[in-house]
Parts: C-alpha cells; sequence; structure tokens
C-alpha cells in the first residue's frame, strides 16, 4: 500500500462532510494533479465527542462510492499509540504513530551506545543534494540526539509492530509524528531520527517533524517564514538523503501537521516540493467544522441561530474549552465579542468575522479560534447540531469544498496564489544559521 506524491489530511469532525472535501480532491485532478485524501481522525477527537473510527470510515467509503472516485484514499489513526491504537486497528489503513510523550526518555545506556557505534557514518559534515551547504553531526551531537530520541522511536517500533501483527505488513501507511512537543527538531535531528527508523524496521512513508514557529489552530503561522522555508528544503534534503542510505520507502515524505490554514508558508511549501521533486502530505485540522457553522450563519435564520448560541455557549466556557489546546491557540480575550453583541449580528456580520480572509477588515482570529475550540458544544447539541447540518447541506458542502479547495489545495499543491501571499526563496536563507528557534 503507498501513499501517491501528494496527499491532503482531511479532519471531519462530525462525519458529515466527506463528500464535500473529496469534491475537492476531484476539482484539483480536473485541474491536473492528483491529491490522495485521508480522513484524519485524532483519539483525543473521538474522545471528546464521542464518536468511532468505524463512522470515519464509513462517511468516507459512502462519498467515494457517491462520487466515483477510482484513486486510492486513506483513514487516518491520527496521533495513536500503545494504548490508544486498539479500536482503530479494524478499520484505518494510515496510522500516525505518535511518540512525542517519549521524547527526552532515555533509551537504555547500552542500545544508545550501540547506535552510535552502528552509525559512525553520520559524524562530520554530511554533503545533501540540493542544497547549498552540508550539516554537521559532531560525535556530541549525535551522542545526544540519540539519548533524547532513541528510546521514542523504540516505542515507534512496539507501536508500528503492534499493528503490523494485526494488519499484515504492507498493509498500511505508516507515519511517526514527533509535532506535538516543546522544540523544533533541526533537520540534523531528523537525520539521526530517520536512521532509528530504520534501525526499527519502521516503513515509514511520512514523517511528521516539529518545524519552528507557532502552527495555532485554523489561523496563520506564526514565526519567521524565510526560516521555515530553509529548514523545510533541509528537512526534504536529509529525507532524500535518508532513503538513499537506510532503504527507507522511495516515497517517504514530509507530514506537514498545519493546523490548518497555514497561509503564508503554503508558497514556501509548493516551492520546496518543486525544488526537490517531492511530494508533501498536509495535515489540515478542523476547518471544515468552522465551514459548518460558517454555511449554518450563511443560511440565516435557524442555522445562524444555532451558529449564534454555539458561539455564547463556548464564550461561557471558554477556559475549559482552551485548556487542551493551550499550546497550539493564541486568544485575545479583549477581541472577543460579547454573545450579547454577537447575537445582533446578521449573516454577513457573523460569516465575515469567522472566514480566516486576512485582507478583511472584519476578520476576527480569535474569534475564529474560540469557536475552532468549541465543536464539543455542537457535539453535545446532538441531533439538534447534526439535523440543521443535514437541512442546509449544499450551502454547507459549497463552503467546504470552496475553503479546501481555493485556500489549501491550489495554492500548496498547483502553487496558485490568490491569496496574496509572498513567495520567499529559500536560496537565499542563511545556511549557516543551523539552530532552530
Ligand atoms: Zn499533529
Amino acid at each position: 500500500m503507498t501513499l501517491g506524491t501528494y496527499s491532503i489530511g482531511v479532519g471531519d469532525r462530525f462525519a458529515h462532510q466527506a463528500k464535500a472535501q473529496l469534491e475537492a480532491c476531484m476539482l484539483a485532478q480536473k485541474a491536473g494533479i492528483e491529491v490522495i485524501p485521508v480522513w484524519n481522525k485524532s483519539n483525543r477527537e473521538h474522545t471528546i465527542i464521542s464518536s468511532e473510527p468505524a463512522a470515519t470510515r464509513s462517511s468516507a467509503d459512502a462519498a467515494v462510492k457517491a462520487l466515483g472516485w477510482t484513486k486510492p484514499y486513506f483513514c487516518d489513526a491520527d496521533h495513536i499509540n500503545l494504548t490508544t491504537v486498539d479500536r482503530f486497528l479494524a478499520v484505518c489503513d494510515f496510522f500516525t504513530i505518535d511518540v512525542a510523550d517519549y521524547i527526552g526518555k532515555p533509551a537504555e545506556p547500552a542500545s544508545i551506545d550501540a547506535f552510535v557505534d552502528r552509525h559512525s557514518e553520520l559524524i562530520g559534515v554530511i554533503d545533501l543534494e540540493g542544497v547549498p551547504s552540508g550539516i554537521e553531526i559532531t560525535p556530541a551531537l549525535l551522542g545526544k540526539t540519540a539519548e533524547k530520541f532513541l528510546f521514542a522511536i523504540q516505542e515507534a517500533g512496539k507501536i508500528y509492530r503492534k499493528i503490523e501483527v494485526s494488519k499484515g505488513k504492507g498493509s498500511f501507511i505508516p507515519e511517526v509524528s514527533m509535532d506535538e512537543t516543546d522544540s523544533a527538531q533541526t533537520p540534523a535531528e531528523l537525520l539521526i531520527i530517520l536512521a532509528a527508523i530504520a534501525d526499527e524496521d519502521i516503513p515509514i512513508q511520512t514523517i511528521a517533524p516539529k518545524f519552528s514557529g507557532r502552527f495555532n489552530k485554523g489561523v496563520d503561522y506564526v514565526g519567521d517564514v524565510e526560516q521555515f522555508a530553509g529548514e523545510m528544503s533541509l528537512d526534504m534534503a536529509a529525507i532524500r538523503h535518508a532513503i538513499a542510505l537506510y532503504g527507507l520507502p522511495a516515497n517517504l515524505k514530509l507530514s506537514v501537521h498545519s493546523g490548518s490554514d497555514k497561509f503564508s508558508i503554503y508558497p514556501a511549501i509548493h516551492a520546496a516540493i518543486k525544488e526537490f521533486s517531492t511530494g508533501v502530505h498536509l495535515k489540515t485540522a478542523g476547518t471544515t467544522w468552522l465551514e459548518e457553522i460558517t454555511g449554518l450563519a450563511e443560511s440565516g435564520s435557524h442555522g445562524l441561530a444555532l451558529a449564534k448560541e454555539i458561539y455564547a455557549e463556548a464564550f461561557a466556557h471558554s477556559e475549559e474549552l482552551c485548556a487542551p489546546y493551550a499550546t497550539v491557540i493564541d486568544i485575545d480575550p479583549v477581541r472577543l465579542p460579547s454573545p450579547t453583541d454577537v447575537n445582533g449580528w446578521t449573516s454577513d456580520q457573523f460569516t465575515s468575522a469567522l472566514r480566516h480572509d486576512q485582507r478583511s477588515p472584519a476578520y476576527n482570529p480569535s474569534f475564529r479560534q474560540l469557536l475552532h475550540v468549541g465543536f464539543k458544544i455542537a457535539a453535545k447539541m446532538g441531533s439538534r447540531y447534526l439535523d440543521l447540518l443535514e437541512a442546509n447541506e449544499a450551502v454547507i458542502a459549497r463552503n467546504v469544498t470552496e475553503n479546501l479547495y481555493t485556500r489549501h489545495i491550489a495554492p500548496v499543491f498547483l502553487g496558485r496564489q490568490e491569496l496574496g501571499a509572498p513567495r520567499p526563496d529559500f536560496r537565499t536563507w542563511d545556511y549557516s544559521k543551523k539552530e532552530i528557534a
């Protein structure tokens, strides 16, 4: 089972938009590129809204059948570990093995020594094809990196083998993710990590490092775009090097856990995949849920009233809703409109505060982020929410498809600059600046 060059991870909190999401991949096909859909939903999300992975699978299957999609598609058990993987085993065929919690825990000293002895090829200045200067790994850095990551990769091996026993070798796509941790991994660390992954015999097809900068949920990237571009190109060069040296799968590529809507780095991602003739997996999170709210608000009457009610509830419970996402949201309480004000809003006022259009003066990122983490409110509403989704399917589907295609697929995979974001040139990045903030 092989993941294509370009793939997009789409989240669908309530398993109602698979068809609208797949429409976006069909638009890509019409534009001349193949973008493989991967429906991802993490264990955390399933737990928050009391859903089961089987529902994600059946809505994906139904969408594929309804639209006659003949290319591959996958269901991603997103951010799983040894204790949470079980309920995903039967229905998923893409597994994001999350080792972030194990980073920094030391492996057995003997296994660290053995790793360092086995990998003397990693010491020195390593020339990477496609970048102007190599990366330097000293014996001290190799040892320190093994101390920091080897245990985590050994855990990834255990999780991988558990999945392999259940599903059979080669019948699923394994990813290793390290994005939900405190500090970004440098390209040198990534190369060492890939050597360890090869030692564990995990045939990963995607790897998700943590990049520098902030990847807040549903809003734009906060950080140095030039630095991101340079870092990503070095990561791609390191991956290409590791494929050749360690026999990792030839289609191994970066997985960018974007948290959605990282518009300002999309041109850099596009430039890098072109430059390195490689692919990328763009994992988007919950903006489909926000498009549902946008569509409901746009529909007026009952839909708008429900959208306002969800905001009022989210406002009242903001502390509790934000807590699990503290490291990936930046809400300015002063910028949150009062529920009383919002109650007086028209459809247009609501949607223009919510829609991620940075050119619009009405766009309110704090309002958007609070609603982003507010899906638990809708989950509690149960059929009241789902019935309105179904009643307003057409307007919601249009928002979902348009958002995914125009704002994500077109800039990342087609290099279209609808959003007017500047295109950084990673070749101008200072490669001697190997420290990653
Ligand atoms: Zn992630």
